[in-house]
C-alpha cells in the first residue's frame, strides 16, 4: 500500500486502467447531499458526461442525485444505472430526433432547449407521441469564467444557448405550442471554476432576467444554474472534496428566488474528479538530451486532458520510495502532444513501476479513444481489490 493505492494487488492487472476510490466518491456524494440539504429549494443532478462508468453511476444513483444528460446514450446509461426518468434532464446544442423521442418515451423531467428550430421539433415529436414536453430554455448569459478558454461556455461567442435578446421571442413561441410546457431557465457558464465571483456574476444575470420575466408576469418553476465547480488538481490529497459549502452558499446568498421556485445544479467534475486515477506502467526510462523520459503504457488516448487543454494532473510513482528525480512523463502515441507532464519530480523510476495520474475521475475514461488501434482502458473500483 502506498498512499491510498493497493499497489500489490495491481501486480497482475493489465495497464493502463482507471481506479476509482469509492470511499472518496461516497464521501463527496455525502457532502454534496448534506450541503445542498441546507437549502430546501436546491436539488442536484450529476452531469453524466464527466464519467458514465456503470459502477460509478450506480454509486451516484444510490446517493439519490438526478442526472444531467447531453445525449441519448447518456439517457440510456442513466436509466440503466437506475436513475429515475423523472430526475433526468436532457441538454445539448444538437439533439437528434431519435434522442428527443427517447427522452419523450422515458418521460424525462425536462429538455433544456437551445434554439427555436429545436423547440419546433420537440413540439412536433411530442405531438406524435401524444405528450407534452417540459422545456427549459438555455440562455447564454454572456458571463465569462476564469478558466481555460476551451471550457468557457457562457460567452456570446460560444455556440451554446439562446441569446438574452432572443429570450422573450422564444418564450412567446413556446407559449403558443400545444405540446410544450415552459418550466424553466437553464444556464451553464463553463467548467473548472474555482472563483466564486464567477458564480456571483451568473446569479446577478439570472436576477436581471427574472425581473424581465416578472414584468411580463412570468415566473418559471425552475432555475437551473448548471455545473462548473472546479477541483484542486494540484493537491488531490489535501482537498479531495471540493468546497460545496461555499458553492451552495454563494447561490443561496446571491440568487433572488420567487416563491416556490427551485434551483437545480448539474455538477460533474466536482463529484467524480478526485475519486479517479489513471494507473499506468513504465515501459522505458529513456535518456534524452539534457533530460530523461519516463515512457508510460498510458497515453492521450486514455487521458486526453493534458493534450487537449494543457490540463495538469499530479503524477506519482506509486512503486518507488527512492529519491526524487525529474522526468518528462510521456505516452506511446504518435503525437508530440502526447505528454502528461514535463520536468516532473518522481521517486526514481524504473521499468515496470506503476504511475498514478491523479484527479482523473472526470473527463478521463469517458473521453478515451481507440486512436492507434489501442484498446480502451478498463475501469475498476477500489471495492474490486479488497
Ligand atoms: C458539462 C456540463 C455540466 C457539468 O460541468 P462540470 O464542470 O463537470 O460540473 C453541467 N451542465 C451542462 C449543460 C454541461 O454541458
Amino acid at each position: 500500500m502506498k498512499g491510498a493505492f493497493p499497489v500489490e494487488k495491481f501486480k497482475d492487472v493489465r495497464t493502463p486502467f482507471y481506479y476509482y476510490d469509492t470511499k472518496v466518491l461516497r464521501e463527496t456524494l455525502n457532502t454534496v447531499n448534506k450541503e445542498a440539504a441546507k437549502y430546501e429549494k436546491f436539488s442536484v443532478h450529476y452531469a453524466v458526461k464527466a464519467n458514465a462508468n456503470h459502477k460509478v453511476l450506480s454509486i451516484i444513483r444510490e446517493s439519490g442525485l438526478g442526472a444531467d444528460c447531453v445525449s441519448g446514450g447518456e439517457i440510456r446509461a442513466a436509466v440503466k444505472a437506475g436513475i429515475p426518468a423523472n430526475k433526468i434532464v436532457f441538454a445539448g446544442v444538437g439533439k437528434a430526433d431519435w434522442e428527443i423521442n427517447l427522452g419523450l418515451e422515458y418521460g424525462i423531467f425536462c429538455f433544456n432547449v437551445e434554439s427555436i428550430p429545436e423547440l419546433e421539433i420537440i413540439n412536433e415529436l411530442a405531438g406524435v407521441q401524444g405528450k407534452v414536453a417540459n422545456v427549459a430554455f438555455r440562455i447564454n448569459p454572456n458571463v465569462g469564467a476564469h478558466t481555460h478558454a476551451n471550457i468557457t461556455t457562457g460567452l456570446a461567442e460560444n455556440k451554446f444557448g439562446i441569446s438574452m435578446g432572443d429570450m422573450d421571442k422564444v418564450i412567446d413561441v413556446a407559449l403558443t405550442m400545444s405540446n410544450i410546457k415552459f418550466v424553466g431557465l437553464h444556464f451553464h457558464i463553463g467548467s473548472q471554476i474555482l472563483d466564486m465571483s464567477d458564480f456571483v456574476a451568473l446569479c446577478n444575470r439570472v436576477n436581471e432576467l427574472q425581473e424581465k420575466l416578472f414584468a411580463r408576469q412570468i415566473i418559471v418553476e425552475h432555475i437551473n444554474v448548471g455545473g462548473g465547480l472546479g477541483i484542486d488538481y494540484k493537491h488531490p490529497n489535501r482537498q479531495s472534496i471540493p468546497d460545496f459549502a461555499a458553492y451552495f452558499a454563494t447561490y443561496a446568498q446571491h440568487l433572488k428566488l420567487r416563491p416556490r421556485q427551485t434551483v437545480h445544479f448539474e455538477l460533474g467534475r466536482a463529484i467524480v474528479g478526485q475519486c479517479g486515477s489513471l494507473i499506468s506502467r513504465v515501459l522505458y526510462v529513456k535518456q534524452g538530451t539534457n533530460k530523461q523520459f519516463a515512457v508510460l503504457d498510458a497515453g492521450m488516448t486514455d487521458l486526453i486532458r493534458p493534450a487537449l487543454y494543457q490540463a495538469f494532473h499530479k503524477i506519482e510513482n506509486i512503486s518507488s520510495e527512492e529519491p526524487v528525480e525529474a522526468y518528462d512523463v510521456v505516452g506511446p502515441i504518435c503525437e508530440s502532444s502526447d505528454v502528461f507532464g514535463k520536468a516532473i519530480d518522481l521517486n526514481k523510476v524504473k521499468r515496470g513501476d506503476l504511475i498514478a495520474l491523479r484527479s482523473a475521475g472526470a473527463y478521463g475514461e469517458i473521453m478515451a479513444s481507440t486512436y492507434n488501434c489501442r484498446e480502451l482502458p478498463q475501469g475498476y473500483t477500489s471495492e474490486e481489490f479488497i
